[in-house]
């Protein structure tokens, strides 16, 4: 009896002192969350410009993050349409545009028969300008952002801000919660706005920034930062697949942009050039002074979107030295924000990650000159083409109510007038346009809402058909087919030139170290939600990345 006495309390103690232990586990973990979540969005940045510039780095930048954070080397969207406004909601919600609803950058509005803008908003007024600019909020996506719930979690106490060149990049990151977000309005006035949606008048950290011609001194020369000829990692200078800037008869370097400014929009010149990250690292570190950001214990969110890669790549494509030129510039911005985050925040105690919208094709033409299959779809042709062959099948005129992004709208209305069946009509139009040149696939909203694909371009579809926002017909063009001008890159594709995107993280709470599991975009939000012990983003259908997290 004694001796099962005295195990019971040997068994009892062992017990409690596990069980405290636990709680002492759990409580220091509960008091080392990070002071600040820092989420940096590289617009159109494919994985490769990690590995094809790497020795052109420095150790302060991407090789920082790399070398002493978590590379997810295998990283992807699993959805198109791979635009700018999908790619920032996606990451930040954890979810797809099936289920956060922003489709694309601008789309057919069944409701109100008119194209609408992911971002735009008529019922919020702009701020720090007069110019329509400001008249943007994140009204139209349909889910939270990982900022959101740390939002409701710290009982409003955790901020928000969100920061880019594009009014999109800064506000669909940041949420429906976000203290503010701001984005450069170029035209004639070079400045950081923002819209009623978060506040009434610019605080005075921005109205200083402002002031301070921050704009103004990067209409300077742009020329490449070292000696043009060590630049080995991209093509030549002068060649016919890029496009350039009105006012300068070949696409070489120096651009003078102050002169140049004239005939290109003024101050928004800036953005299609590397001194437009620059401005953003610029009003970055601005931010996390005049905010206090991770200045206290409650976790506060940075959201930074660096856009001017993307303006560059469409202008000279993924093969130029201007795209060269602007990653080993943007690895200086990145080098100081780190900095700022180092002395103001402190090492450690944040906690960052960097990502991409989506990635880019190379220039279709230079393709076709290295005999790699590559072309141009001509839509207006495509559309005449389709409403031609719809009028002969149906003698209805008005059946396709439009056709944008991929997709066909028809119009239900008629459709019903005619007594025709919606699913037949779909089918038939996939009939029809999959003998179109350089169609590959095309898809019934009926097969998209009734079939659970598992794999393929199918799924990735499928994770971007919004059933009451997407059309109902969609078709996928061939690799490396874009409509588009025969000039620069773009993207928004299923192929892996437009998928596979960067992925690291860095900072307090990951491990060191690298994978080549495929993960995927949603995947980050829900990563960062477990790292804080937050709610998921309500839509999320992404899972924790556990291996980047420490225990
Ligand atoms: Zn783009």
């Amino acid at each position: 009896m004694r001796a099962f006495l005295s195990v019971f309390i040997i068994c009892f103690l062992f017990s409690c002192q596990s069980q405290k232990s636990t709680i002492t586990t759990n409580t220091t973990k509960l008091n080392s969350q990070p002071k600040l979540v820092v989420g940096i969005v590289v617009d159109q940045m494919r994985y490769d410009y990690l590995t094809r510039f790497y020795n052109k780095y420095g150790d302060g930048g991407f090789k920082r993050l790399i070398n002493d954070g978590f590379n997810c080397k295998n990283n992807h969207f699993n959805y198109v349409p791979t635009y700018t406004g999908p790619g920032h909601a996606s990451i930040f919600t954890g979810a797809t545009p099936k289920t956060h609803g922003i489709i694309s950058n601008n789309w057919y509005d069944k409701v109100s028969d008119s194209y609408v803008y992911c971002a735009g908003d008529t019922l919020v007024q702009s701020v720090g300008t007069l110019n329509k600019a400001g008249q943007m909020s994140p009204h139209r996506l349909k889910t939270t952002t990982f900022a959101d719930e740390n939002r409701l979690f710290t009982q409003m106490r955790g901020k928000t801000i969100g920061i880019s060149v594009k009014d999109r990049g800064a506000i669909l990151p940041a949420g429906h919660t976000a203290n503010a977000a701001y984005w450069f309005h170029g035209a004639d006035e070079g400045r950081f706005i923002s819209s009623t949606f978060y506040l009434n008048t610019l605080p005075k950290w921005v109205q200083d920034f402002n002031n301070t011609a921050a704009a103004e001194s990067y209409l300077k020369e742009w020329n490449t930062l070292y000696d043009i000829n060590t630049y080995t990692e991209s093509g030549s200078d002068l060649n016919t697949f890029e496009g350039g800037f009105k006012g300068k008869d070949t696409a070489t370097f120096p651009y003078d942009l102050k002169a140049l400014s004239k005939d290109n929009r003024g101050y928004d010149i800036i953005k299609a050039t590397p001194y437009g990250n620059s401005i953003v690292a610029d009003f970055a570190i601005a931010a996390i002074d005049g905010e206090q950001l991770g200045s206290d214990t409650i976790t506060d969110v940075l959201t930074v979107s660096f856009s001017s890669t993307d303006y560059v790549g469409h202008n000279f494509g993924v093969n130029s030295k201007e795209v060269e030129d602007t990653y080993i510039r943007l690895d200086k911005d990145i080098q100081r924000l780190l900095e700022a985050l180092d002395a103001k925040v402190g090492e450690g105690n944040y906690t960052l990650f960097l990502s991409s919208d989506h990635g880019a094709v190379e220039v279709p033409a230079y393709l076709e000159s290295v005999k790699i299959p590559s072309g141009y779809f001509d839509t207006d042709a495509f559309k005449a083409n389709l409403y031609e062959t719809t009028i002969l099948n149906y003698k209805a005129e008005d059946l396709i109510k439009n056709i944008s992004n991929n997709q066909v709208f028809l119009d239900r209305e008629v459709i019903k007038s005619y007594g025709l069946n919606l699913a037949s009509v779909q089918q038939e139009i996939v009939n029809t346009i999959i003998d179109y040149p350089y169609i590959y696939k095309a898809y019934t909203a009926t097969s998209m809402t009734t079939t659970e694909f598992s794999g393929g371009v199918e799924s990735l579809l499928q994770n971007g058909y919004n059933q009451k926002r997407s059309g109902d017909v969609l078709f996928v063009l061939d690799p490396a087919v874009i409509s588009y001008s025969k000039t620069g890159s773009t993207h928004g594709s299923a192929l892996n030139y437009d998928t596979h995107i960067p992925l690291l993280f860095f900072g307090k709470g990951i491990k060191k170290g690298s994978t080549m599991q495929h993960t995927n975009i949603p995947d980050i939000a829900p990563t960062i939600s477990a790292l804080l012990g937050i709610s998921f983003p309500n839509g999320a259908t992404g899972k924790p990345l556990e291996f980047v997290l420490e225990n």
